[in-house]
């Protein structure tokens, strides 16, 4: 069985429901649909979304919002009327601006658009609406139940065979509406996926699936057919602008593979994510390369460091109390390295270091700025001899200098420091060294 989620760029305008009619119907297993709200056009245009967030603000201010609230209602009424479905969301189209005149909270509002996309959706093919008001589960702060949510949604879902699900919102047990954050209808489609312990989580969105490495770099980077959650996780959190792991957390735990496929490109196979990396065939050195700018390190020299006890404690004491979290900590023998996000370092540096120093008294403090890091990331690296070497010569035949590596204790992935200037030239030297053909 498949959950399917259609991301806003999917559910634009009329044409785009007809592809997503085709991919739904080309696959008798495409059981439930999640859905966003009608994203951009093209580029330049109004998310749904912003819209209500747009009339929502306005009418808290007390200013008239007709004109954006047109704009609105012509969206979703252009697209029904495309449909042959003229008519059928004026009722609640009316419904939605009343509540706005009357002082609706902003995650009501705002989960409009996801909720008017879904009743659309149902009526254009003729399958259940289920609201996520009764199956998505929030408690009064708006932090998710989950294992609220994954019952209600499993004995709502199974009483049909085929049913469409607005992403995005819930509602807590008195029933007022909470959403996730922006971009959460990902969310959504996850928690269904995992509710029914689904086949297959398909994610459908404008990309045909993660690429290599980031084509503003590297601008042939290749597809990456297949990797883990763990991959995933790893080039998310460098920057790789992939679908952040955090969002598929539900089918993650679940163990229920997601694959990540282009609407308007269905016949590609996309990537898929995979739990275990027994599931994938071929498992190559690198699957993905990610980088990031914007680090700085404190280095501490201090003879006899390795000897004194709670010296890291010391150290990292001062970075907790300027609630500053330490992004690697490379060590010596009597030498400690913390990497640290520049940006947060700049607010308060002086005082940080006289802080240290004052602490655990090291023999020299210095600060090494303009720091970028770039991460090899594949379940493959440690598989084969000579990695690193490979990796090394590649930058050092550029002119590279490398400030810093470490590797990944959960050897997924090797990491290096360079200067922020070299950043891309370093990622192309990987990429050619690894992955192009
Ligand atoms: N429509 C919401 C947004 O634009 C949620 C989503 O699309 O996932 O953020």
């Amino acid at each position: 069985m498949i959950v399917a989620k259609f991301g806003g760029s999917s559910l634009a305008d009329a044409s785009c429901f007809d592809l997503v009619r085709n991919i739904f119907e080309s696959d008798y297993d495409r059981h439930y649909l999640v859905v966003s709200a009608p994203g951009k056009r093209a580029p330049g245009d109004v998310k749904i979304t912003d819209l209500l967030l747009d009339c929502h603000h306005k009418a808290q201010m007390n200013q008239p919002f007709d004109a954006e609230f047109g704009v609105l209602m012509q969206r979703y009424q252009e697209i029904a009327h495309n449909l042959s479905l003229d008519g059928v969301l004026d009722q609640e189209l009316i419904a939605v601006k009343e509540a706005m005149m009357q002082g609706a909270t902003r995650d009501f509002i705002v989960s409009r658009g996801e909720y008017l996309c879904a009743k659309l959706i149902s009526f254009w093919l003729e399958i259940p609406f289920i609201d996520a008001k009764d199956v998505v589960r929030f408690d009064h702060s708006g932090k998710l139940e989950l294992h609220k949510t994954l019952t209600l949604l499993r004995q709502e879902m199974l009483k049909y065979n085929k049913a469409v699900i607005p992403g995005f919102y819930g509602a807590d047990e008195s029933g007022a509406i909470h959403t996730f954050t922006r971009g959460g209808s990902d969310v959504s489609g996850a928690l269904a996926a995992a509710a029914v312990d689904a086949d297959l989580y398909e994610n459908w969105t404008d990309v045909t699936g993660f690429r290599s490495a980031d084509p503003r770099i590297v601008p042939d980077a290749s597809f990456i057919s297949s990797l883990t959650y763990r991959e995933l996780r790893e080039l998310s959190y460098m920057g790789a602008s992939v679908m952040h792991e955090e969002a598929v957390f539900p089918v993650r735990m679940a163990g229920i593979p997601t694959s990540i496929r282009n609407t308007k490109n269905p016949q590609h196979p996309g990537t898929l994510i995979l739990p275990s990396p027994r599931q994938i065939g071929k498992i190559p050195t690198v699957t993905g390369i990610a980088g990031k700018r914007g680090f700085s390190t404190i280095i501490l020299e201090k003879t006899q460091m390795n000897d004194e006890v709670g010296f890291g404690r010391k150290v990292l004491s001062v970075l907790e109390r300027h609630h500053i979290n330490f992004e690697h900590l490379p060590t010596g023998i009597d030498a400690l390295c913390v990497m640290v996000n520049s940006q947060a370092l700049e607010k308060c540096k002086q005082q940080i270091l006289d802080e240290i120093e004052a602490a655990v008294h090291p023999d020299t403090i210095t600060v090494q700025e303009n720091i970028a890091l770039v991460a090899c990331v594949g379940i493959g690296l440690f598989k084969m001899h000579g990695t690193i070497a490979r990796l090394f010569t590649a930058v050092a035949e550029q002119g590279i200098m490398v400030k810093t590596m470490f590797q990944a204790p959960s050897e997924l992935s090797i990491i290096i420091g360079v200067s922020e200037n070299d950043l891309e030239a370093a990622i192309k030297a990987i990429y050619d060294a690894f992955i192009r053909e």
